[in-house]
Order: structure tokens, then C-alpha cells, then sequence
């Protein structure tokens, strides 16, 4: 008699990492709640820590992937055929949008004042951004738009409290019955986006408003309340607040042409729109569209860099969780020699990015002292180039942590990796942001100063910062600051302000890895590349979310 041979499993799944859920994104974030503490929002730590927990949430991270599953569609007519021009989203971007209006990443800074409200802002954007980055747009928009107001008195008297209240309403209806509102920007028009000076769209006097004809190419949240946008009017380029409903509650003449098919942010409608009479109000005054619409610039460029900081340190979260649960050649990933170094180089670059926000963020909170203005005027293009331009090199190598898997659209990898080269783009592409940079110097020298004076703090702690600053200081006294030198000048600048900020206040390991590889040698190749002496296991064991 022969026995049937045992039933082979076919399905057994060994060596797979646990999904990295049901975990607190703040609390196992060491270097955001170290640099939180320092830079004046202890405060906020236990608020931060709930929204941390329930971002990390199963259900959150699933919210996440539902809305990039099924991104937004147009509905710009209604079944009779008259225009609608709105926008269809899945319920899981009216959740989440709802968690990061209900914790304020909206306007809470200007709606409960308080010294470390940006910095506590900052974090708050930092986490949202790594579940799902898509909300960030309408979010940050909003965000920017509160100052630039001030420039129309009476518009922002009106709609001041709406901007401000943390309850998200969803329904396209007018403001006044809304429980909440946001607000976005139309800048960037077929034939220029950096060249603001470009724009075509027409505005007319017409009694107390103007009117405006033309398009913009990129207009996203379209279903934003109000946008500030830029238009020709008589005196010049100029910037107007421009609602969804007119007072006697029509429809404004605004109109969504069709919404971008997008590499990423596929949860965020990005629109082309045109203006077929629209009606707007001046904000400022005319010919000075550009000045009032870049005070809003420098709040979207600070989310920017808080943004692709995010996305970042989940990609380094995602990475080192996977390496410390998946094994080859009998051994766990990240206890490979070479893969330790590829993690410690990640979280060095992403605990690099943290400590730089985090201090521009405090900039933001000291709005009237003179030296932290000409700081953040200075360093918020600087940060916004360097860091969105190291993300998505950071984003291809996390990737690759994870083998195959890293690159199945299952993995929130290949979202992160999508999203990673947009900071760099919107709000001014890198060259513009460097451009911008010597404008700031050129305009307030003193920021410089203030910078270099931030940077010495750290003097005679490490020989190898010292060495980058004396030849950065030196190469400026001799060269200038040349356009062409532009991206090499802000690259070594922001290098030596994130050494300066981890020697002083760091991980002793992380910060001897920066200086090692960042500052002594020029790390123009692949991550994984530190030199010895660093304690790559410490640092690989820092940054990683043990669940
Ligand atoms: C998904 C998405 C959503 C967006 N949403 C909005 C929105 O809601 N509202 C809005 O107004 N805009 C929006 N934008 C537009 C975005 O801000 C612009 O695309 C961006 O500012 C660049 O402008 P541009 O595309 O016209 O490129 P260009 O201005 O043509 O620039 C092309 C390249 O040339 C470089 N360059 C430009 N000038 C110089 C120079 N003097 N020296 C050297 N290099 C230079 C730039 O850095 C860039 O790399 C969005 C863009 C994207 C991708």
C-alpha cells in the first residue's frame, strides 16, 4: 500500500514584514520630537503624539491608498447641461481632509496665536503629508493665504472666521453657509509659471470689482472657496481674491476646463481653468500683484520643504522596518553591513531635513523680529531647493530597500517615490528658488550674517564644519554671489546650517556621519556610502519604527 504523500503548502507566506500599521508616526519619530522640543512647541507634544497615533492608524493608512486609488474626477456639468464646474472626490479624501482641517494645518497659527504655533504646525504637516500628501495642497494654500489678506481689509474681516474654523465642509456651496472654508491660487498660465510677469488673463474695472477674462494652466483645488490670482489690470499685474459664489449666491465664472493626469498627488485635483467674466476684488494695490501674492509664496515654499520632509522620513521608516523583518542570506537586511550603511545614509538625510524645518518653522513664529525675517526670507527658498531636491534620490534608494516589493503599487513606496519630485517643481522650480535666494541676499545682506552667526554657535565642535564654513565664507568673499554658482552657493550654505544644527543638538552618530559625508567629502554619489567610523548600527536603529 503506497501512502499519499503530504499536503505541500503552496501559500505559506514566511519572510514577509508585518504591515507597518497601528503605529504612532510622532512618538517613534525621534528626530521630529526632539527637534519640536528645541525649537519652542513642547507644548504641543501631547496633541502631536494623538495625531501621530491616529495617522498611523490601520484605518488611516487605508484612507491614504483609498485616495489615491481613486483620484478625483470632473463633473463640470449637472444632468441639464448647465456648468457645475466641480470636482467629484472619494470619501476617503473628504476623511482625511477632515483630519488635517480638524488639527488646524490649515490656519491654526493665525487662528490661536502662541510662540511655537508654527513649529507646531510644521509637525503636524510633516506626519499628515506621509499618510497621504495629497491634502496638503488645499491645506497649505489656505495657510498662505491669511497673511497675504491683510492687504484686503474688508475681504479678510469676512472671511477671516470662515478660514479659521477647524470643521471641514465639503459641500460647494456658498461660503457664508459653510461650516469652514479654504482657499487656493491661481498663478501659472500657458505661456510662463516662473515668469509671472507673463500672465495674460485681463482684469476690467467694473464698478467696486473687476472683471476677468483668460485661463491658468495649473489651478489646483479647484473646489476651493476663494483663490487669490494674478491679472493685467490697468495699473499693471495684480493680484485679486476671487470666490466660487458671488454674493447673490450665482455661480462665479469660473471654469474648469479639465483636470492634469498627474505622475503623483493623485488624490489632488490639479485643474486648468479659464475666466469667462469672472468677478474679483483687488487685493493690494494695482501693479503690485506680485509682491502681495509672494507674501503667500513664502508659507507654500516653507510646506514644501515640511512636505517632501515627510515623505522622506516615511520612506526611511518604511525602509528600515522592512530591512529589520526581512532576511536573506540567514541574516536580517539590516543587519547586513551594506544595507546598515544605505539606512544610516537615509536617516541621515532625513534627520538632516527635520532639524532645518523645524528651526526655519521657528523663524516663522518670531514674525517681527527683524534678524528671524531676513533669516526666513533667506533660508526658505535655500531649504525649499535643497531638501526637495534631495528627496527624490532619497525616495529611489528607500525603494530599493525593499526589493521587488518596493515597487508594486501595493507598497505606499511607489506613492511616496511619485509625489517626492513635486515639492521641487510648484512653487518654483530649483533654479528659480536659488535665483531667489541671491535676490534675498541682495536685497537684506544681513540674513547672511544672521545665518553664518547660526552657524558659528557650533564653531570648534567639529573640525570638519569648520573647514566647509571657512571655505564657503572664503569662495563668497572672493566670487560674489554669480548666478551660475547659484545652486553650488545654496547647497553648501544649507549643508553647513543643518551640520551647524545636528553638531549642537543631534545624535552624536548622526551628526558625526553629516559631517563625515556631507561636509569633508562631497557625497555626489549613491546613498550608502559613509565613510568608516560612524556608528552606521546606532543610527540605522534610531530611525527606525520598531512595531
Ligand atoms: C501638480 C501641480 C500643481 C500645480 N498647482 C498650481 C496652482 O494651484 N497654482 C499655480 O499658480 N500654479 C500651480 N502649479 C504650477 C507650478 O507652480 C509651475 O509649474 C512652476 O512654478 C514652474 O513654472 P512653469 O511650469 O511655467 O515652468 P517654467 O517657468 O517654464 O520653468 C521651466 C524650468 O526653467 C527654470 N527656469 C525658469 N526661469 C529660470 C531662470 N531665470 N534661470 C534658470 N532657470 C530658470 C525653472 O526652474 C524650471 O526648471 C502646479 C504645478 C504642478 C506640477
Amino acid at each position: 500500500m503506497t501512502m499519499a504523500p503530504a499536503p505541500f503548502e503552496t501559500h505559506e507566506v514566511l519572510n514577509q514584514p508585518p504591515p507597518l500599521v497601528d503605529y504612532d508616526l510622532f512618538g517613534t519619530d525621534r528626530a521630529l520630537k526632539e527637534a519640536v522640543v528645541r525649537e519652542g512647541a513642547d507644548w504641543a507634544m501631547d496633541e502631536l503624539g494623538s495625531f501621530g497615533r491616529k495617522l498611523g492608524s490601520a484605518e488611516t493608512i487605508e484612507a491614504g491608498r483609498l485616495a489615491n486609488a481613486y483620484p478625483p474626477v470632473p463633473r463640470l456639468f449637472d444632468r441639464y447641461g448647465r456648468r457645475i464646474d466641480e470636482v467629484e472626490f472619494h470619501p476617503a479624501w473628504h476623511e482625511l481632509m477632515g483630519l488635517a482641517i480638524g488639527e488646524g494645518l490649515h490656519t491654526r497659527p493665525w487662528a490661536e496665536p502662541r510662540p511655537g504655533a508654527h513649529v507646531a504646525r510644521a509637525a503636524g504637516v510633516i506626519m499628515m503629508v506621509q499618510i497621504e500628501a495629497g491634502v496638503q495642497c488645499p491645506t497649505t494654500m489656505t495657510y498662505g493665504v491669511v497673511p497675504a489678506l491683510k492687504k484686503a481689509p474688508a475681504i479678510a474681516a469676512e472671511w477671516r472666521p470662515r478660514l479659521y474654523s477647524r470643521q471641514y465642509d465639503k459641500r460647494m456651496i456658498p461660503a457664508p453657509e459653510k461650516t469652514g472654508v479654504l482657499m487656493g491660487m491661481g498663478m501659472t498660465e500657458k505661456q510662463g509659471g516662473s515668469d509671472l510677469r507673463a500672465n495674460m488673463t485681463r482684469a476690467t474695472p467694473a464698478g467696486d470689482a473687476y472683471r476677468l477674462d483668460g485661463h491658468k494652466w495649473f489651478f489646483s483645488a479647484p473646489m476651493c472657496d476663494a483663490f487669490l490670482v494674478l491679472a493685467q489690470a490697468p495699473g499693471g499685474l495684480s493680484c485679486f481674491f476671487l470666490p466660487r459664489f458671488l454674493p447673490d449666491g450665482s455661480r462665479n465664472a469660473l471654469h474648469v476646463q479639465r483636470l492634469k493626469d498627474k505622475l503623483g498627488n493623485k488624490a489632488n485635483a490639479s485643474s486648468e481653468v479659464e475666466f469667462h467674466g469672472a468677478t474679483a476684488w483687488l487685493v493690494g494695490e494695482e501693479g503690485r500683484g506680485v509682491p502681495t501674492i509672494i507674501e503667500m509664496g513664502n508659507y507654500t515654499r516653507l510646506d514644501c520643504a515640511l512636505g517632501s520632509t515627510g515623505l522622506m522620513r516615511q520612506a526611511v521608516a518604511q525602509a528600515s522596518h522592512h530591512a529589520a523583518h526581512r532576511s536573506a542570506f540567514q541574516k536580517r537586511l539590516i543587519d547586513q553591513p551594506l544595507m546598515t550603511n544605505v539606512l544610516a545614509d537615509l536617516a541621515i538625510e532625513s534627520e538632516a531635513a527635520t532639524a532645518l524645518v523645524l528651526r526655519l518653522a521657528r523663524a516663522y513664529d518670531a514674525q517681527e523680529d527683524p534678524a528671524e525675517t531676513a533669516f526666513r526670507r533667506m533660508l526658505t527658498p535655500a531649504a525649499k531647493y535643497w531638501i526637495c531636491k534631495r528627496g527624490p534620490a532619497l525616495g529611489a534608494e528607500a525603494m530599493e530597500v525593499l526589493g521587488g516589493n518596493g515597487y508594486v503599487e501595493e507598497a505606499i513606496m511607489a506613492r511616496l517615490y511619485r509625489e517626492l519630485p513635486l515639492n521641487s517643481i510648484w512653487e518654483g522650480s530649483g533654479n528659480v528658488m536659488c535665483l531667489d535666494v541671491l535676490r534675498a541676499l541682495a536685497k537684506t545682506p544681513e540674513a547672511l550674517d544672521v545665518a553664518l552667526a547660526e552657524i558659528q554657535t557650533a564653531r570648534g565642535a567639529d573640525r570638519r564644519l569648520d573647514a566647509h564654513v571657512t571655505a564657503l565664507t572664503d569662495e563668497v568673499a572672493r566670487d560674489g554671489f554669480q548666478e551660475s554658482q547659484a545652486r553650488r552657493l545654496v547647497e553648501r550654505l544649507v549643508l553647513a546650517l543643518q551640520g551647524a544644527l545636528l553638531v549642537r543638538h543631534g545624535d552624536a552618530a548622526v551628526a558625526n556621519g553629516f559631517c563625515a559625508s556631507r561636509l569633508a567629502s562631497s557625497q555626489s554619489g549613491a546613498f550608502g556610502t559613509l565613510p568608516q567610523g560612524i556608528d552606521i548600527r546606532a543610527i540605522a536603529e534610531r530611525t527606525r519604527p520598531a512595531i
